[in-house]
């Protein structure tokens, strides 16, 4: 890894803010994007943009062609067995309300029960949950033990012939956790019982393979792993597609429509209502290119050599507590120091040219179980460098001072 031409590629990473180099460490919020993903966006606009699917001319044909191309790049990039088992969406939150909704009204019937954990992000907690409400089901919520790593015992006396579904995430985006997917659907598969993966926090820092997985669907945003905002995936078995019903109605998910009825497109177009982004999903293409250019396993190895710098620079700092100490971990480490509320703690190093994220992290149940009112949260990418760690470690001493 040739860390100073990677972040060559990232125009936004040379800036001064505050008359200092900006130091980005709020990657799990968002991802910056290389120079590659923003050239084939404007590719896009300047040379192909039309709308796809429907045009018989030049543009309308090119536009579809390299939508489609991207979507078999997606179905490699994480070996899915078929094209039609990839939905573009909006994101992460869009792929999750779409099998919340569409699955629920398929699977799941007053009684029924649904498996959740305490770690995670609102988008994978209050879909199920509203879902569960409207149709009399039962929410169930697997908790943590004290490293942060899920309680495994619970979850599985969870399982029973109640259960329609378990949605977990891959990786905690407060506390880092890689949570042992591979184990836990197979054990779920044993019940039966189908596995959602959010991968939100999962695909930019890990090698993905749904099929090695076996998880019968898993949910990603292009924003996080280097792709623009609005295009995101949502992988699923196509046997659960296939029952699905639509999630939204309108152009393209269509096959006849008539007066009294309509029947639905084959798939994946059954779920991709209206105009899709497709500018949006030509940066997708371009990042997936760019981090297969890295290599996943490379960037895996460096970040977690980030992480092991970071958590043992910070330990050193007086009344630090960390949110999240597994062994399995991605390059995250969530914390607070002493009494200091964490917006003062970022506020702070925010005048000192370093991007991390505070509050809660869109995860309140898991911080009302730890007590606390949030954390502050530094995450890491490829383009970070050790010395934006001790550029990181040296501004939390100096909050510390200025605060306590
Ligand atoms: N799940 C997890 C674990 C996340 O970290 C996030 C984003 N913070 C989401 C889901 C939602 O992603 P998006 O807002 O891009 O839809």
């Amino acid at each position: 890894m040739d860390i100073n031409k990677i972040r060559a590629d990232f125009p936004i990473l040379s800036q001064q803010i505050y008359n200092r180099p900006l130091v980005y460490l709020d990657n799990a919020a968002s991802t910056q994007k290389p120079r590659q993903v923003i050239d084939a966006i404007v590719k896009y606009y300047e040379h192909d943009n039309c709308n796809i699917h429907r045009g018989v001319h030049y543009l309308s044909v090119k536009a579809t062609e390299a939508y489609e191309e991207a979507r078999r790049e997606v179905r490699q990039f994480i070996n899915a067995k078929s094209t039609c088992e990839i939905i573009f969406t909006k994101g992460a939150t869009e792929s999750l309300n779409l099998v919340a909704s569409s699955f629920g009204k398929q699977y799941v019937k007053a009684g029924d029960e649904v498996i959740t954990s305490i770690m995670e992000h609102h988008s994978n907690f209050v879909p199920w949950q509203q879902m569960c409400l409207e149709r009399g089901a039962t929410l169930r919520v697997a908790g943590i033990n004290p490293q942060g790593e899920l309680d495994l015992d619970e979850l599985k006396g969870m399982l029973n012939g109640k259960t329609r579904l378990v949605a977990l995430t891959h990786v905690s985006n407060v506390l880092g956790t890689i949570n042992p997917v591979k184990e836990i659907i197979a054990l779920a598969h044993l019940h039966g019982i189908p596995v959602l993966i959010d991968g939100a926090q999962g695909v930019s820092h890990l090698p993905v393979d749904v099929q090695e997985m076996d998880c019968d669907f898993y949910c990603f945003s292009g924003h996080k792993m280097y792709a623009p905002m609005g295009a995101g995936v949502l992988y699923g078995k196509e046997k659960f597609l296939e029952e699905m019903p639509p999630y939204q109605m309108g152009g393209e998910m269509i096959k006849d429509v008539y007066l009294d009825h309509t029947t639905f497109n084959e798939l994946p177009f059954k779920f991709e209502a209206g105009t899709p982004n497709v500018g949006g999903v030509m940066g997708l293409h371009a990042a997936i290119l760019y981090l297969n250019g890295l290599g996943m396993e490379n960037i895996a190895a460096y970040e977690d050599q980030l992480l092991k710098y970071a958590t043992e620079k910070l330990s050193a700092i007086n009344d630090i507590r960390f949110f999240g100490t597994s062994r399995h971990k991605a390059s995250l480490v969530s914390f607070l120091i002493g009494n200091i509320h964490p917006y003062d703690t970022g506020m702070i190093i925010d005048k000192m040219g370093i991007a991390v994220r505070t509050g809660h992290h869109c995860a309140m149940p898991l911080m009302d179980y730890l007590k606390i009112p949030g954390t502050v949260r530094a995450s890491f990418a490829f383009y970070n460098t050790f010395e934006e760690v001790d550029q990181l470690v040296a501004a939390i001493g100096k909050a510390r001072e200025m605060l306590s």
